[in-house]
């Protein structure tokens, strides 16, 4: 008590104004090793370090899974959702790997909305998953179990909550990563998600009224790679086909061809009007000299 007395009255003399509006209670101090912190005043400007969700599959089984994202020494996930997730207390369990404030090493070279390197910024949730094969476009394992998909809403949620994440903030892997990464792949669920609320979701209505426009009037090429780039994607100038598929993994499961058809601009262009207004979807698709799509 003694000590803090002291600090306080240093404190005092420092400011050479007890009249300051700062708060140089005690309650606000904290002693360190060889020094004291005081939280009496507070800034206004920040926000999170945690911007984006960025989800998985692992492509092994449950134990290669465990054994892998605890034991290697070059992958990691800040969370997994286990294959047979174990229940506590009538709770589903999911597994913690590395805290929040920790960066976990899953989302490599990788680029959204303007920022690269993800594990900077992001969470990586791993779900156990064989995954599936681009050639067949077959599932390589069983499809997603029920208990995963309510385990990672419930965990999803919390976190959204936790640090405040944009529903377009919650992606694949192969969303930031297009061309290099394909997980968590054309069966995951996303809508299944979009309905408990997360993350994003274009609305039948606006998507409609697109499909008729665009039937008639279909948007150029670069047209839809500015959509793209305005949503989140990166590497447009590089792989434009690779990061179309990716979005059709991501809203259009039932066509991952990389080629733009009528629905997955009509998709996209739905997404830039609920998440990013009307005015900008309309200013993307002003006309311009460039040749139609197809
Ligand atoms: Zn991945």
């Amino acid at each position: 008590m003694k000590k803090y007395t002291t600090v306080l009255s240093l404190l005092l003399a420092m400011t050479g104004c007890t009249s300051s509006n700062q708060d140089t209670s005690e309650a606000t101090l904290t002693e360190k090793e060889g020094y004291v912190l005081s939280k009496g005043e507070r800034a206004v400007a920040k926000n999170h370090r945690i911007r984006f969700l960025v989800l998985h599959y692992t492509a092994l089984d449950q134990a290669q899974s465990f054994e892998t994202l605890t034991r290697s020494e070059l992958v990691s996930a800040n969370y997994l959702i286990p294959d047979r997730p174990k229940t506590y207390k009538g709770l589903l369990v999911a597994d913690q790997l590395v805290d929040d404030h920790d960066r976990s090493w899953h989302a490599g070279v990788s680029q959204w909305k303007n920022r690269s390197n993800l594990n900077d910024t992001s969470l990586g949730i791993e779900i156990v998953n064989a995954g599936w094969d681009q050639g067949t476009g077959q599932l390589l394992g069983e499809p997603y179990n029920e208990q995963q998909i309510e385990l990672l809403i419930s965990l999803t949620r919390d976190l959204v909550r936790k640090y405040d994440i944009e529903p377009t903030d919650i992606v694949g892997h192969s969303d930031i990563a297009p061309g290099r990464k394909i997980d968590p792949g054309p069966f995951f669920p996303w809508k299944r998600l979009a309905e408990a609320g997360i993350g994003a979701w274009p609305d039948e209505g606006t998507i409609d009224n697109y499909l008729a426009r665009f039937s008639v009037s279909p948007p150029s090429m670069i047209q839809v790679a500015k959509a793209l780039q305005t949503y989140g994607y990166g590497y447009l100038d590089q792989q434009p086909e690779r990061v179309v598929e990716a979005f059709q993994m991501r809203f259009n499961q039932e066509n991952v061809s990389g080629i733009v058809d009528i629905r997955t601009a009509a998709i996209l262009f739905s997404l830039i009007d609920k998440y990013h207004g009307k005015d900008k979807a309309s200013a993307i698709l002003l006309p311009s000299e460039v040749a139609a799509l197809g």
